[in-house]
């Protein structure tokens, strides 16, 4: 009965190619589960996510569960991710990217923490994409999901008159880190759905930074290799 009302909300379809699922299958089938293009960069410590971010700030590892083309099936499941109102397909990766992973040292952070939306933004998703996954990932490990360390600044909107310098400048302001939060020689996992210039992930980075001797792994569903 709970499958019919699941139902209901949730097309028999994969969320990633399209075809039904059977009885069996939820979310994504299992011919997609096996040959979704995972990138293996947590066995390569100078793999083309950390090669793009090495030099701008600090961290230990990056990582990016699966490849990004543009057309493909993981596309499609980021956009139903953030556009479509399936944070059900966040958790289900984030499960996956645990099974995946959980031999390497991202599975024994001590925390995760997921990039925070604008509250607009995420009060019209109705959930932040970013903590889908990492509720996916922290169940299966274990590792604690926190979102009251990180917080997005008010947006500035004077950005579209200023010139491509001034706009970078404003990204690196935009987060920052509650004063109460206990960072000090933790391990922390950044989680962000897809990555591609990584200004984003820089941005939280150097707010974390703030606080000393954190060990920084970045991780993303996705690299968009530019
Ligand atoms: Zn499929």
């Amino acid at each position: 009965m709970l499958h019919d009302f699941i139902s209901l909300f949730y097309p028999a379809v994969c969320a990633a190619c399209g075809d039904s699922l059977f009885k069996h299958e939820s979310v994504i089938c299992n011919k997609c589960y096996v040959t979704l293009p995972q990138s293996n960069y947590h066995k390569n410590p100078n793999n083309p996510l950390a090669t793009v971010l090495k030099g701008r700030f600090p961290f230990m590892e990056a990582s990016a569960f699966y490849l990004f083309k543009k057309g493909s099936r993981v596309q499609k499941l980021l956009h139903q991710l953030k556009y479509k109102n399936r944070p059900d397909i966040g958790v289900l990766i984030g499960e996956w990217m645990a099974e995946g992973m959980k031999e390497s040292t991202f599975a024994k952070a001590d925390m995760i923490l997921p990039i925070p939306l604008h509250p607009k933004r995420q009060l019209k998703r109705g959930y932040n994409q970013s903590t889908q996954l990492a509720n996916g990932m922290g169940n299966k490990l274990s590792i604690p999901v926190l979102e009251d360390v990180l917080y997005r600044k008010a947006a500035t909107k004077t950005q579209t008159k200023k010139g491509k310098s001034d706009r970078w400048d404003n990204v690196e302001e935009i987060f920052d880190v509650y004063p109460e939060a206990n960072l000090e020689g933790k391990k922390v996992i950044l989680i962000d759905d897809v990555i591609t210039t990584g200004s984003t992930i820089e941005a939280c980075a150097n707010a974390i930074h703030k606080h000393k001797n954190v060990q920084l792994y970045i991780l993303s569903m996705a690299f968009a290799e530019l």
